[in-house]
């Protein structure tokens, strides 16, 4: 399942977007991005809120 989101969705003024499949990865790199660009630390779990809060099956980085 790919993972279409934009930072813009969560209130940032920020260009970020990813269009990727769902992978630990990804996840990781969202918790990246959040914290180097916007110096919030979510935790792991928060990330994984966010996608399935948007309709994503966490089915496939479990
Ligand atoms: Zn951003």
């Amino acid at each position: 399942m790919t993972l279409n989101l934009r930072c813009r969705d969560y209130g940032f003024e920020c260009d970020f977007s990813i269009n990727e499949e769902i992978t630990k990865e990804i996840v990781k790199k969202l918790r990246d991005h959040f914290d180097e660009e916007h110096g919030i630390d979510y935790t792991i779990e928060a990330v994984l809120q966010m996608i399935s809060n948007r309709g994503h099956s966490l089915e496939s980085i479990k």
